[in-house]
């Protein structure tokens, strides 16, 4: 993994390729660059056995031209001030693509939670929701999970901030559970995003999706929803990995039951139907129909991307690809579909969840996937009319142009610039 690979710079240059094919000020281009603001604070937490221990958390709001900021929350060692940048403009650029009325926010805690007891990450929650009570609200930032948090940690961040401020709003934060006030299809949205984009590529490139090979990098929430929607299109999931290895079967492995080997044992590897076990890097250069990687950002850099094999990247994770890569593989003719449309299905359910929250009106799962897939199959004719009306070098910056065009038009029409 490309670990000396700044995320924010990466943004940047991806920004950039994009405006080059927009007409925009540069003063304006430079604004569409950086956040907004970023909070930066030191959570001081007791620990069970009594001691304190800090932990450095962040908040990034990105830009609001289209909306309050939206965007999740990361609890990862890895977590720094420059990767909340980054998650946060991908959020703006993300929520622009499939024209959700939202801006762009990330925020994030250092810290490994495989290190701390739930009663420890239950204070250091409620800690952290304490320091963004005054810059969130339905109308203001909506928080969301990410790597490593869920409907338990959304529900602690909820009940904070309303204990606070003395009211019920469960439109604060979404990705709850559904007792709290979430919305059904929420948790299998990403990954069912991941899986409509996919079968649109692979429609439009003319391919077919029954008998596909797919190689699938990170078995975590949007891995394994879209691993398991994928294989209902009746492609063969060949390998998937997680942080412990990868799995290989070239008959196709069983989606559904790599998941229970991993709920009962913490990983992929040892899955008893795997004909071969290998490296993580070893997964992302397979000769597959279709690669998926679902882990984290800068899986594929410069070096190792003329090794890819795959035709077609349907991208799960934020900012898998370094640029480098990308231009490799562009110029390699490797069909890649970006993360901010790819893995938009879980902003896109986030909003419905928030829409729902705010009527008291629940829909049903059913509703909640028809419209998913309204919103994906939309944004990604959007994507193809700008492909092939415009002489952009790949399909991630078509989107870009859709989604810069429409923050762009947001901005004007505030008037706040010439
Ligand atoms: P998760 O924690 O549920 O899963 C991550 C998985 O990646 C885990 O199985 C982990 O073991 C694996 N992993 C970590 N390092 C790896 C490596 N080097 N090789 C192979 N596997 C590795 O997280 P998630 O929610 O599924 O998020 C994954 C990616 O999708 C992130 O980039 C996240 O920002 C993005 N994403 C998630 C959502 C969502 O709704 N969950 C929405 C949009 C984007």
């Amino acid at each position: 993994m490309a670990g000396d690979v700044n995320p924010f710079e990466s943004l940047q240059e991806q920004i950039d390729d994009a405006a080059a094919y927009v007409d925009v000020d540069s003063g304006v281009l430079e604004r569409l660059k950086h956040p907004e603001r970023v909070l930066e604070t030191n959570l001081t937490v007791e620990m069970d056995d009594g001691s304190i221990e800090v932990f450095k958390a962040y908040r990034s709001q990105f830009n609001g031209d289209r909306g309050p900021y939206k965007g999740g929350i990361r609890y990862h060692p890895n977590v720094s001030r420059d990767e909340v940048k980054a998650l946060s403009g991908w959020m703006v650029y993300k929520t622009a693509a499939v024209n959700v009325p939202y801006g762009g926010g990330k925020g994030g805690i250092k810290l490994d939670p495989r290190e701390y007891s739930a009663s420890e990450l239950e204070r250091i929650t409620r800690s952290y929701a304490t320091e963004l009570r005054p810059i969130i609200g339905e109308d203001k930032d909506i928080p969301a999970p990410d790597v490593n948090t869920g409907q338990r940690e959304m529900n602690w961040i909820k009940d904070t901030y309303e204990t606070l401020e003395n009211t019920t709003e469960p439109g604060v934060i979404t990705g709850k559970a559904l007792e709290s006030g979430g919305s059904a299809g929420r948790v299998e949205a990403t990954g069912r995003s991941v899986m409509l984009v996919a079968r649109e590529a692979f429609d439009y490139l003319e391919r077919g999706m029954e008998g596909a090979s797919v190689a699938v990098q990170g078995y975590g929430n949007a891995g394994s929803v879209a691993a398991k929607l994928i294989d209902d299109l009746g492609a063969d999931i060949v390998a998937v990995s997680d942080s412990s290895g990868a799995i290989y079967n070239e008959n196709g492995l069983d989606a559904r039951a790599v998941k229970q080997h991993k709920r009962e044992t913490g990983s992929v590897t040892g899955y008893p139907e795997a004909t071969e076990e290998f490296g993580n890097d070893d997964l992302l250069t397979l000769d597959v129909d279709l690669l998926v990687p679902a882990a984290l950002e800068n899986a594929i850099d410069a070096e190792l991307a003329p090794d890819v094999s795959a035709d077609v990247i349907v991208e799960a994770a934020n900012g898998p690809l370094t640029p480098n890569a990308d231009d490799v593989l562009t110029e390699r003719d490797v069909a890649v579909f970006p993360d901010i449309l790819a893995n938009a299905g879980g902003v896109t359910v986030s909003y419905f969840e928030w829409v729902q929250n705010r009527q008291r009106f629940y829909w049903t799962e059913d509703r909640v996937n028809d419209e998913l897939e309204r919103v994906v199959v939309e944004a990604f004719d959007e994507l193809t009319d700008v492909y092939e009306s415009y002489d952009v070098p790949n399909f991630r910056t078509a989107m870009y142009v859709v989604a810069i065009r429409r923050v762009l038009r947001a901005a004007e029409e505030a008037g706040t610039w010439p």
